[in-house]
């Protein structure tokens, strides 16, 4: 074995070889994959080897895509076959509401470029004669889906791997990592030491333990899942021998079955609400080619429905049950990328469908580790996107109510229980007991999403339509914009950055000037290819014992995203601090023409707007609210007069209380975070991680006003010069659209009247088909655009939107082409509600107070 090596891969199931074979296509040849036993020696072996492209995140299902389509080069590459059966496959719905899902899900396909039709019953039997078309309603075909070899598929990763100058060492298990100063790793085994640049967690099953080697908890836990093989059927043989094809794929939603063919049988899998985790702590070493023992009873309740919606399998012999542990992350996607807080230390696990997605997993992390970016948009799998918050018991919660919801709907309005209350604010009781507040989870905190009427449930009813909060929050809406309302913002990250080097570092990496003391600023930031990274809220707070101090906020769901670039480029001179307050700093957010009023019975300091030191839009203070050492921020994300109130948590109830008392005389409201959002709309204003990703340039987000070129150097200037000059391809722009009960939720396609004219390429950067994947990424060619309507065509795509309360009218914000982004024009643009095409119509002011003079009051 060697004793040095670029990069050491652990674990050689199909996710470490696709890893290591990307790795070493990318141009890293001196890369090793050290595996325990033999490859496939984990879940791997076993797996029911179906794959799909269909996936809720845009981003995933394209990673997706390019799995699919990889196998066809390893096969080239290596001379091992995969075995793939592309059979295509439908999904059966048996409730309107379970179409209205499909509704959805062929709709966002249409702007992926995906062939997916919707079909009647009757249709779907005619492709699967097993099914009884009584129980369903309508269903999906999507012709990208099928089956493959598992073992063969890695394999051919490996063998395509080894071709490209890779090693392989088997029989070999890691048993320590330590890294030492110069960030070199030393991965010992228990065949030698290996010395590596660069560690890549891919332990698959036990990909926990080789977390703990490098002293983290990774939130993934491996769950029992059952699959039987049916002896031969008659009904199978029949239906080969006269269509000279192979069955479909299937998934019965109210079942939660899928089914394919496997030889002349069928493989019919469970996700079973009765799910069992495996190893929850610790998986054993001694683990490997053996299957865990059956257990009918826990999926009799799945079986039973599949066999009323396919009788024929009731009298089908079973030949053998599969049960194999394999392993979720607490939402079921991937956890990949760079650990925050560890110098080369990579992962790629808890990759629940390693033949759907393990192509996809390996391209991005071979892109980061040597390019030093995924090359497109990938935070559906960041390993960033959990907090220390995902405990292992979190995880343990979490997995288990995704396993058993795997093929539940999951309503836009939809808040799930597992694992809540985790964190809780001291006005926690306060807003469930005495407002009756319906809560949500931000990010491990629950969050006030809106106030139910005293006497009525404080629950959401689910639903694909406007649902019981519309009323309520319509009602929050307007008492903010007549008057005042209050509500928690604890759930947006806040961090202070300091020392004699903290402008410096901050004016490198964002894209506004710094403001001054006291006063505040907007501000995106970029990566090196000049896509969004991030948008901050940035303060300063004025200079102490010679150093800066700053103030940032962010989006919370981006923190440790946010924390991860920020070490990344931190001076190693010691001149800058990082303080990321999490719980430790907490807001309150008054809004409404009478705030100022309200804010100022709480306070011993001038606040008026005219006075010599007046208080202005944009303007930060340290002050007393109601004798609680506050930092107060004169703006609100309603657009509206408002401040931003921040203060230790011992005193959030004392600030709180005080100013719901103050307010009384005005009729202050409790507003929640669905208000916010429907005044944000109103507003135009965007939202991190929907209009604002990094697929996006800042002229492309409309986002140029806090964009200065000319300011001196800033990561991704040279690139956002460019978009400049070139002028962006897209542009993101704001809706009015004419709905009914149901606004859009995000990713319905926009359609155009626009005949045949050329607007450029406008696809998706998130695209699907035929991706560009090489290392550079961003670029996509493809898609959507391509789909036509006599004169309508799809140009381009919804990123979220809702119902703006007071100016009543339902609301998108989308990406369309720049040619078209000014257009209002009535009867131009149709958005695609639920299956049903609205009318839509640019709206390129804000509805609600066009010249901002309300937030400027
Ligand atoms: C019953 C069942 C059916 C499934 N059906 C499907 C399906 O239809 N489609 C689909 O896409 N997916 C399916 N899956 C899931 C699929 O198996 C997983 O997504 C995939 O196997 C994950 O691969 P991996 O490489 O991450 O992990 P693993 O296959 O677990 O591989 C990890 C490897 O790392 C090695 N390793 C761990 N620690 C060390 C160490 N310290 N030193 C050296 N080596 C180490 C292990 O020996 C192992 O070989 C199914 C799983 C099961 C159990």
């Amino acid at each position: 074995m060697k004793s040095h090596a670029k990069a050491v891969v652990i674990g050689g199931g199909v996710v470490g070889c696709s890893v290591l074979y990307h790795l070493a296509r990318a141009g890293w040849s001196d890369v090793m994959l050290i595996e325990r036993s033999e490859l496939t020696s984990g879940s791997s072996w076993h797996a029911a080897g179906g794959f799909h492209t269909l996936n809720g995140d845009p981003n995933v299902a394209k990673l997706q895509a390019y799995t699919v389509q990889l196998y066809r080069e390893i096969e080239e590459i290596s001379g091992q076959p995969c075995g793939l059966h592309l059979t295509g496959g439908v999904m059966l719905a048996d409730s309107p509401e379970r179409m209205d899902f499909l509704r959805l899900a062929h709709a966002k396909g249409r702007y992926l470029g995906m062939e997916t039709e919707l079909i009647t019953p009757s249709e779907a039997k005619s492709m699967f004669p097993l099914m009884d078309e009584r129980h369903f309603v309508g269903a999906m075909w999507d012709p990208v889906e099928g089956h493959l070899d598992p073992s063969g598929t890695t394999h051919a990763y490996a063998k395509a791997a080894r071709k490209l100058g890779a090693d392989i060492v088997l029989r070999n298990r890691v048993t320590e990592l330590t890294q030492a100063l110069d960030g070199t790793w030393k991965v010992v085994t228990e065949q030698g030491t290996v010395e590596a640049e660069h560690v890549v967690n891919c332990g698959g099953l036990w990909a926990r333990e080789v977390g703990r080697m490098a002293g983290l908890e990774l939130p993934l836990l491996a769950m029992e899942h059952m699959y039987l093989l049916t002896e031969p059927m008659p009904e199978v043989e029949a239906f080969n021998r006269e269509t000279g094809r192979e069955m479909i794929g299937v998934i019965d939603f109210k079942g939660e079955i899928y089914t394919r063919q496997e030889r002349n049988g069928i493989l019919l899998g469970t996700y079973e609400k009765a799910a069992k985790p495996w190893s929850p702590r610790q998986t054993p070493w001694d683990f490997g080619h053996e299957l865990l023992e059956p257990d009918i009873d826990r999926i009799a309740p799945s079986l039973e429905v599949g066999f009323r919606h396919f009788p024929a399998l009731e009298n089908a012999g079973i030949k053998q049950v599969i049960n194999g542990p394999f392993t979720f992350a607490p939402d079921g996607n991937p956890l990949v990328g760079p650990v925050q807080g560890l110098t080369n230390y990579w992962v790629a696990c808890a990759v629940m469908a390693g033949f759907s997605q393990g192509g996809g997993v390996g391209l991005a992390l071979a892109n980061w580790m040597v390019e030093g970016d995924p090359g497109f948009d990938v935070w559906g799998m960041d390993v960033a996107r959990f907090g220390e918050w995902a405990s292992l018991r979190y995880t343990n919660a979490k997995v288990r109510e995704n396993y058993s919801r795997r093929f539940s709907i999951r309503f836009p309005n939809e808040e799930l229980p597992a694992a809540r209350p985790a964190q809780t604010t001291p006005l926690y009781d306060i807003m469930v007991r005495d407002n009756n507040a319906v809560m949500g989870d931000s990010w491990g905190l629950e969050t006030p999403l809106w106030f139910a009427p005293k006497g009525t449930e404080p629950n959401d009813i689910v639903s694909f339509h406007r649902s019981n909060d519309f009323a309520p929050v319509g009602q929050e809406v307007r008492a903010v914009r007549e008057s005042v309302g209050i509500t928690e913002i604890a759930n947006f990250a806040k961090y202070e950055i300091s020392g004699t080097g903290a402008r410096a570092f901050l004016d490198h990496l964002m894209t506004n000037r710094l403001p001054k003391p006291g006063r505040i600023v907007l501000t995106p930031m970029l990566n090196e290819f000049g896509k969004l990274i991030g948008d901050f809220t940035i303060a300063s707070r004025g200079p102490k014992d010679g150093a800066d101090r700053f103030m940032v906020w962010g989006s919370s769901a981006a923190q440790i995203y946010h924390m991860r670039w920020f070490e990344k480029h931190l001076p190693r001179d010691g001149t800058v601090d990082i303080h990321r307050f999490d719980q430790t700093l907490l807001g309150l957010s008054l809004a409404g023409p009478h705030s100022r009023a309200v804010l100022e019975k709480c306070v011993d300091v001038d606040i008026s707007k005219d006075s010599k030191d007046a208080f202005r839009f944009m303007d930060f203070r340290e002050m007393a609210v109601a004798g609680a050492p506050c930092m107060v921020n004169r703006l609100t994300y309603t657009g509206d007069l408002g401040y931003e109130i921040w203060m230790p948590p011992a005193y959030q109830r004392l600030v709180y209380t005080a100013l719901k008392e103050a307010g009384a005389e005005f009729g202050i409201v409790d507003f929640g975070m669905r208000a916010l959002l429907s005044m944000r709309l109103e507003k135009n204003f965007p939202t991190w991680f929907r209009e604002l990703r990094p697929i996006y340039g800042p002229f492309e987000g409309a986002m140029e006003r806090f964009v200065k070129l000319d300011k001196g150097d800033f990561i991704g200037r040279e690139a956002a010069k460019r978009e400049e000059r070139e002028g962006p391809r897209l542009r993101r722009v704001s809706f009015i659209v004419d709905a009914e009960d149901a606004d859009v939720m995000g990713d319905e396609p926009i359609w155009a009247k626009v005949g045949d004219q050329d607007f450029g390429s406008v696809e998706p950067p998130h695209g699907y088909g035929a991706p560009r994947f090489d290392a550079k990424g961003a670029e996509t060619t493809i898609a959507g655009s391509g789909i036509v309507d006599g004169e309508w065509r799809v140009v381009g795509w919804v990123t979220s939107g809702g119902y703006a309360h007071s100016v009543e009218k339902s609301m998108a914000q989308g990406y369309l082409p720049t040619a078209l982004s000014k257009d209002e024009s009535a009867g131009l643009f149709e958005i695609e509600i639920l299956g049903r095409r609205r009318p839509a119509r640019v709206n390129v002011e804000p509805p609600f107070d066009p010249e901002g003079h309300r937030m400027r009051s």
